[in-house]
This record gives C-alpha cells, sequence and structure tokens, in this order.
C-alpha cells in the first residue's frame, strides 16, 4: 500500500496465544468468545505484526516493532503458543526484496516482550546479538525507564536482557512524548496500557495510516470498553482509543490491529454518531 511518499506493509513475525480473559479485561468470556475462539487453555490466538514502511527517495526503511524474537526456551514457547512457521521478519522482509541490514530505523512503541522481544536474536555461535544492527532504535525514554526498573504487576511482560546490547551500543534514540519524526511521519504519546507507549502515524494525500499497538490490538477492542486487564490505566485508554478512533474517521485514516491473526487494518464508518469498524483493509 502506498500512503504519500511511504510503501507500507504489514509483516508477522510470529503467531502466539495469551490468555482470552487477559486480552479482554472485565468483558466476559461468555461476549468474547463469540468473536473469538478460545484454544483448550483459555488463550486466544495473537500475531505479532510489524509495520515496514520504505521511503525509497530518502533510502529509509522504517520498521515498527520487532516482533516476538526467537529467544524461547521450550517451556515458554508452549505456554505462549509461539509459532514461527511463517518465517519470520527475514521472510517478510525477503518478500519485499528486504533483508535486515537494509532497516535504518526500528520504532518500538513499547519494550513489552510481544513487541520488542526481535531487538536481540541468537547468533550463529548461540550468543545474542543486535538484530538490527544498522538501525537507529528509537523509544520513548520513560518506555526504557519502565523496561529496567518494571512495576510488580507488568515484571511479566519486559525481559531486560533484549536490550542489554542496545544500552551499549550508539543505536539507541531516546524520544520525550508527541513529536515528528520522519518527514510525514508524526509519534503519538500515550499512556493508558503503559508507561512510554508510542504509535507512530504516516500521513498520506488526506488519509493516514495509525499502528494502533496495544491501544487497539484487534478488531474486536475497536469497542472502547474492551480493554486489556495488562492495561495501567484502562480508563485512559478507553479515552485514547475513542480519539484515535475519531481522527481515523475524519482523515478516512486506517487502522492497523498489531495483534490481530486475521486482519491486519481497517477503515471506519460512523453509525448513531460514532465511528465504527467499516471494512478490512490488506496491508
Ligand atoms: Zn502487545
Amino acid at each position: 500500500m502506498r500512503v504519500g511518499r511511504y510503501e507500507i506493509a504489514s509483516i508477522v513475525d510470529a503467531f502466539y496465544a495469551l490468555d482470552g480473559g487477559a486480552m479482554f479485561g472485565v468483558v466476559p468470556r461468555a461476549l468474547w468468545e463469540r468473536k473469538v475462539e478460545p484454544d483448550g487453555r483459555n488463550r486466544i490466538r495473537l500475531a505479532a505484526r510489524c509495520l515496514l514502511a520504505v521511503d525509497r527517495d530518502a533510502r529509509r526503511v522504517i520498521l515498527v516493532d520487532d516482533g516476538i524474537g526467537d529467544r524461547w526456551d521450550a517451556r515458554r514457547a508452549d505456554l505462549y503458543a509461539i509459532d514461527r512457521s511463517g518465517g519470520g521478519l527475514d521472510a517478510g522482509l525477503a518478500r519485499l526484496g528486504l533483508a535486515r541490514d537494509h532497516v535504518t530505523d526500528v520504532v518500538l512503541t513499547h519494550l513489552q516482550f510481544d513487541h520488542a522481544g526481535g531487538t536481540t536474536r541468537s547468533g550463529p555461535d548461540g550468543r545474542p546479538q543486535l538484530a538490527f544492527p544498522r538501525a537507529t532504535h528509537h523509544v520513548q525514554r520513560r518506555a526504557w525507564q519502565l523496561a529496567h526498573a518494571p512495576s510488580e504487576k507488568d515484571a511479566g511482560s519486559f525481559r531486560a536482557k533484549d536490550f542489554e546490547l542496545l544500552q551499549h551500543s550508539n543505536l539507541l534514540h531516546l524520544l520525550e512524548g508527541d513529536t515528528p519524526l520522519f518527514p510525514d511521519v508524526e509519534i503519538i504519546a500515550s499512556e493508558g496500557h503503559t508507561e512510554g507507549q508510542q504509535l507512530p502515524r504516516f500521513h498520506g494525500d488526506s488519509t493516514h495510516v495509525t499502528f494502533c499497538a496495544d491501544v487497539i490490538p484487534t478488531h474486536a477492542h475497536l469497542r472502547p470498553s474492551w480493554v486489556m486487564a495488562y492495561d495501567a490505566l484502562p480508563l485512559t485508554t478507553i479515552e485514547e482509543k475513542k480519539v484515535l478512533m475519531a481522527e481515523a474517521l475524519e482523515d478516512d485514516g486506517i487502522l492497523v490491529f498489531e495483534h490481530d491473526p486475521l486482519m491486519a487494518a481497517c477503515r471506519l464508518r460512523e453509525e448513531d454518531g460514532r465511528p465504527v469498524f467499516r471494512e478490512a483493509v490488506e496491508i
């Protein structure tokens, strides 16, 4: 898909699964299971979807989030039902004629393992190495701090070891809140899910593409009150979601779902004065 100066494509690093109850917070299973069928362990299938945006004139290749990565022992791979049989980011980049060394910038929405687990990967000798060794990694300063000193509630979502190599490289760029980042790309700061989450938005002619990360992780989460139990500030998530949806409606914008295993993105329409799902969009 072309949006302004960017060619934009979705790449799924892996599929995995999390507890369905945790993914839908206070929504009863009797309601959410009509949308998503859980497996025998009450887990629902999710995607670790990344977004690639290429500006060929500027020779800029931007990757938004880098997936769940390959550094998982058998017990956790089973717990999270990690399925990388699609070939992960390497296969996705290759389909677009690209390789890891072409990536100039990695924008990490936040540092939980299903978003930034692919920052480090296992090298040929089994030791960890930076997965995108030429890319500047853009992270909100508060997200960086939280990943290194998480609260008791979300300690299980971070693996500080994923970021040691980045910390000791010159490839880390810390950001402060809302900011333009590249031509026609703005960063929208978000606090509801976790401190210092950031959502990149790509602007084109009379439209935009917003990577919704964990504010709207799947199309089932378009309902404002369907928020995850993981969220630090669920009421803030609800307000942030409404703003993203109102802006998408106004601009005929596209919302990208990082965790939806079947639908990469959608457009909205208005119903009874509120934005609601209109159609899936292939990217
Ligand atoms: Zn997530």
